[in-house]
């Protein structure tokens, strides 16, 4: 079927027709985790919006499921399914920045380093995730968050319009005022509606240098720590954003040389304000006792973006589980630092974003992504190398995951999404949401063609 499909696809398309046998073949299906293993018949890399909708037709008329790559860094290796069409948006990358407007147009096959790279031109900035390499497509459809989200909300908060093609092959644009309740669903309904061919964002003046780093404290401090972050947070600034981190310390260059391989708690932040604003702002964390290391400093937004990155790049196989909390008290607190004692690999960590700010000031149905008021997301990352070890280190993850669920808030972030079943989809959105989704899903996508993702089924 992929031969037919692909022969088919060769009267017109553009791009470039990857088969089972070919010499990319191997590279082309790889995605971010490693744990994926999956063989497409047929990897459609696209040059444009045309190669998009014939890869559509052709997946529909063939009967292959299309999947879409954006990054390829959803956990759950979505962008790969064994026997369908992956519609690989890669070639896809120009980001085009209107700076009078303060607007971006990207594609959809761009990484949040690409986008950055051409607004900090400007000293503009949209915002993004945490790290560089995720693909903005994924990240947009999902919410995204990051940086910046305290202070300007998230990456769908900031799409102004984007252009999909259809299931049943129409160009469409969904913005406020064209498809309306589409560009509602798109805004963290992630890809069940349509292939994105571009996204259109809002802009903000950011850097290029901004206030920035990670406080470092030994894993018995870790207690206070977070209640010292919690208390902080409460009162601080939008403009300031943090994350605690808690994991083995990694070899990196400007850390001290006995701390690598320790197990510690971290505080990264980033101010994107007025400098003198921030150093204000981060004084009380600061100055907290047992500081390891501290390397807060101005940098430019686009080096911070990319600080993350190492570490964290393709291959290692992982798991992760997550769960958007509605308190962080003492036995939480006590419940984190307990299983950190436990970690199982050095590449682990757990992390705890502290939200609020502009993401919880928009309205809680104006866009598809739910849960804007849960002031922490946790993300227990695991992470490791050898296949025979994925019971060990699944296994860590999902006991403090379940130990965690006490002081959930009833909701998971779907781009942290594993492959967790229908019921933590419906979860992602609560059964109102889920709805409406549902109702999107019957008008856009009534066969279901885009099933290879966080699906929302169409009603029958
Ligand atoms: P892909 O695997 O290519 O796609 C993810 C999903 O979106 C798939 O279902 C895919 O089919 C769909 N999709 C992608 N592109 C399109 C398109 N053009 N049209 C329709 N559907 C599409 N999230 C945050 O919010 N903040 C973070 O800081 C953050 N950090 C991360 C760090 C790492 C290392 C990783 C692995 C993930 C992180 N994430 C973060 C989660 C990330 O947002 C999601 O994994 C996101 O889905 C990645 O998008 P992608 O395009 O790279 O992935």
């Amino acid at each position: 079927m992929g031969a037919r499909a692909a022969a088919a696809l060769r009267r017109g398309f553009r791009g470039q027709l990857i088969t089972p046998g070919d010499p990319e073949y191997d590279a082309a299906r790889t995605v971010w985790n490693g744990a994926i293993d999956r063989r497409p018949a047929l990897i459609a890399r696209c040059t444009g919006t045309p190669d998009v909708l014939l890869a559509v037709e052709v997946a529909r008329e063939y009967g292959l499921p299309p999947t879409v790559r954006g990054g390829g860094h959803s956990i759950a290796g979505h962008a790969v399914c064994d026997g369908g069409l992956m519609i690989d948006l890669a070639p896809m990358r120009n980001v085009r920045v209107d700076s009078a407007r303060r607007t971006a147009h990207a594609q959809p096959g761009a990484t949040w380093a690409e986008v950055d790279r051409e607004t900090q031109r400007y000293a503009l900035a949209t915002p993004g995730g945490l790290m560089s390499a995720t693909g903005i497509a994924g990240t947009t459809l999902g919410g995204g968050f990051g940086w910046l989200s305290r202070a300007y909300g998230l990456t769908c908060d900031n799409l102004l319009e984007a252009e999909l093609v259809t299931a049943d092959g129409r160009v469409v644009t969904a913005s406020a005022a064209q498809h309306p309740e589409l560009f509602w669903g798109i805004r963290g309904g992630g890809g069940n509606f349509g292939v994105v061919t571009s996204l259109s964002y809002r802009l903000h003046p950011v850097g290029p240098q901004v206030l920035c780093g990670e406080l470092y404290f030994p894993a018995d401090r870790a207690p206070q720590v977070l209640r010292a972050v919690r208390g902080h947070l409460r009162g601080a600034p939008d403009q300031l954003f943090a994350l605690c981190l808690l994991g083995i310390a990694p070899a990196l260059p400007h850390l001290p040389a006995d701390l690598p391989g320790t197990p510690v708690v971290r505080i990264a932040m980033c101010h994107v304000g007025r400098p003198e604003r921030g150093r204000g702002a981060m004084a009380p964390l600061r100055a907290l006792p047992g500081v390891l290391a501290d390397t807060v400093q101005l940098r430019p937004y686009t080096a911070w973006q990319q600080m993350f990155d190492p570490g964290w790049g393709p291959g290692a196989r992982n798991y992760w589980r997550a769960e958007y909390l509605a308190t962080l008290d003492d036995r939480a607190i006590a419940t984190l630092t307990g299983h950190l004692a436990r970690i199982t690999s050095p590449l682990s960590d757990i992390r705890l974003a502290f939200l609020g700010g502009a993401i919880a000031r928009v309205g809680p149905d104006d866009t598809a992504y739910t849960h804007r008021s849960a002031p922490y997301l946790l993300s227990i990352n695991s992470r490791w190398e050898r296949p025979a070890e994925d019971a060990e280190h699944a296994g860590w993850a999902s006991e403090l995951w379940s130990a965690m669920r006490a002081f959930s808030s009833g909701g998971v972030y779907v781009n942290f999404l594993g492959q967790e079943g229908p019921g933590r989809v419906l979860e992602a959105y609560g059964p109102v949401k889920y709805r409406r989704l549902t109702a999107l899903k019957d008008s856009y996508d009534p066969g279901n063609l885009f099933r290879v993702n966080q699906n929302i089924p169409p009603s029958s």
